[in-house]
Order: C-alpha cells, then structure tokens, then sequence
C-alpha cells in the first residue's frame, strides 16, 4: 500500500497516458506504436528500453496476432518486468549482502542533495528493526553541515557516529570507524562518503582510498556500495550516476524520492544503463519511507 501511494504520480503517468492511447485506438498500428513510445519516454523509461520495448511488443502482437489495443496493455507489464530481469544474465539478489562472518561494511556513494545521508539513516533504522547494532561513518568530511547532519540522524534513529573535524582525511575516519565497530562487535558499519563530483579522477583516488583501509581492516569488505540516484533528475541523474560508477565499483541502488516524480520509468533506464540492481527505494522524507525494490510489485504498481 505505501508502496502504491508513494509511486501516485508516476502511475499516473503512466496509467492516463495509456488509458487515454487505447481510448483513442481502436487497432494496434504503426501510430499507435509511436504514440505509446512517446508515453514511455515522458515517463524517463529511457529511449534504449524504450525501443527494446516496443520491438517486442511488435513482436508479441504479431505471434499472438494482436488487435485490440487493451491487449497490449496487459503484454507491456510482462515485458517490463522481462526487460528488467534480464538487463544482466546473473542472478543478482536484491537483498542486502551481509557478511555472515562478522562485521559487514556498507559504503553510500553518490552526489551531494540526492539523498545519501537519508538513505544512511533510513537503513540503519532497518537494520535495527531487524535486531542488528548498527554504527555510522561521517566520512564525508567535505560538505559543509553533512557531519552534524548525519549525526542528527544517528540521534533520531538511536545509533552512534564515528567522526572527525570538519576538513579531516576520510580515509581517516573510515579507519576510526572500522576499529570502532570491532571492538564494540557492531553487525553493521553504515559509511557515508565525499559527494562532490568535481573532477573524477579525485573522486576515484578518495574512493579508493577508503576502499583500501576498509579492504586492510576488514577481509572482502565493502560488502556493498550503494549509489544514491535521486529520481526526480531523470537523466541528468542518471548521467551523473554514470560517472561513480565508473569511478568505483558499485553493487546496488538506492533510488530516493521515487514519491516527487511522475517518472518513475528512470528505475527501468537505471537497471538498463548501469547494469546494477535496484536495491532500496526511497518514498519519502521520515524514517520508514524506505522500501526494498521488487520489480514485480514495481511495475504492477505502475500500472495498476
Ligand atoms: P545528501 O546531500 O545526499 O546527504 O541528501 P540528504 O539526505 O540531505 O537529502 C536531501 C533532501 O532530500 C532532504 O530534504 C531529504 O529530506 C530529502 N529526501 C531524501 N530522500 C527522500 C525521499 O525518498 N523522498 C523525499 N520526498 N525526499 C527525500
């Protein structure tokens, strides 16, 4: 249900724009097919999906032998879900990967305003929900306000942060933390990270910085690298997106304000551009407007 209510404006996107084309169609033809792409692509799918999809639709109508244009709409749900499972041929999960030895450590990258520290507070809240003890990382020693902001979140949520002055060596602080959170066993390290994109070659060396004293510390960690995408930039976040993951490798996605946007088809032009799964989305501002992604219940939600 809070799924639902938080994908509201992208399903109507999606639902009047195809509601209205198959009211005004009264067979599947060539303007029909162009019209639906427009639709798609008002929705952020991306042009890439976008034409993926439709040479299957055309396939599909014509080995089903499609007339009816209410047709189409039943088959573009399964071909969604379709083209989003198959956008790598591994079997990827779309749970969090817990190290089952220990201490796991989860790395939040991605650009300033996104969303990240959010995203950090609402997952350590899940986590504690799920009875695990949860310590945060300020290693975004940059931007202005973002230590203090993400301790005012350790606050609201109940869990402690590592963190130095303002200015400091992140990889530093990722030492700090790491050291913290074995002598306190800690289940899960949450660590935030430097989200000024400025110039990638820095970006990389800082990333990789705090990968290596993290990997030194801790055998097979990270265990995650969550990009933070912010929905409602479409393909300028998507873009953006591009570049960390260029920089660093990144295991999964979390999309925020998926609840701000009427595009909500940008999660299919993320999974087919990056090539990385979809993990968590974000459907508002409070401590459980967080949500796992199932693609399934996603694109039925859009459409139903
Ligand atoms: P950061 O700079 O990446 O750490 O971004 P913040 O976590 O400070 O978030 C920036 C703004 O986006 C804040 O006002 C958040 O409340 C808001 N925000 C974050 N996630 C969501 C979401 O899923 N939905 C909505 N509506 N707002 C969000």
């Amino acid at each position: 249900e809070k799924f639902k209510s938080g994908l509201a404006k992208s399903r109507n996107t999606f639902t009047d724009g195809l509601n209205d084309l198959v009211a005004r169609y009264r067979k599947v033809d060539e303007d029909f097919f162009e019209e639906l792409e427009e639709v798609l692509i008002m929705a952020d799918v991306g042009v890439n999906t976008v034409m993926e999809l439709i040479d299957e639709l055309k396939f599909e109508v014509k080995r089903k032998n499609i007339q009816d244009p209410k047709q189409v709409q039943e088959v573009i749900s399964e071909k969604l879900v379709e083209i989003y499972k198959g956008a790598t041929d591994k079997e990827e999960s779309l749970e969090l990967n817990l190290n089952p030895n220990g201490l796991t450590i989860i790395l939040f990258v991605g650009v300033n305003g996104v969303g990240k520290t959010t995203s950090i507070g609402k997952i350590a809240h899940m986590l504690k929900q799920e009875g695990k003890s949860v310590l945060l990382a300020a290693g975004d020693t940059f931007r202005a306000g973002a230590i203090e902001q993400l301790e005012v979140w350790g606050e609201r949520v109940g869990v402690d942060v590592i963190k130095q002055g303002a200015g400091s060596d992140p990889a530093a602080v990722m030492y700090d933390a790491v050291q913290a959170a074995k002598a306190r066993k800690v289940d899960v390290l949450l660590c935030d990270t430097a989200g000024r994109l400025q110039n990638k070659v820095n970006l990389m060396k800082e990333l990789e910085k705090v990968r290596n004293v993290i990997a030194r510390e801790v055998p097979d960690a990270p265990h995650e690298v969550l990009l933070v995408i912010d929905a409602t930039t479409g393909q300028n976040g998507l873009s953006q997106a591009k570049t960390f993951s260029e920089a660093t490798s990144v295991s999964g996605i979390v999309l925020t304000k998926l609840d701000g946007t009427a595009k909500g088809g940008i999660v299919l032009a993320i999974r087919n551009e990056l090539k990385v799964p979809v993990k968590f989305v974000g459907l508002g501002e409070k401590m459980d407007d967080l949500q796992p992604f199932q693609p399934e219940q996603f694109v039925y939600g859009l459409f139903g």
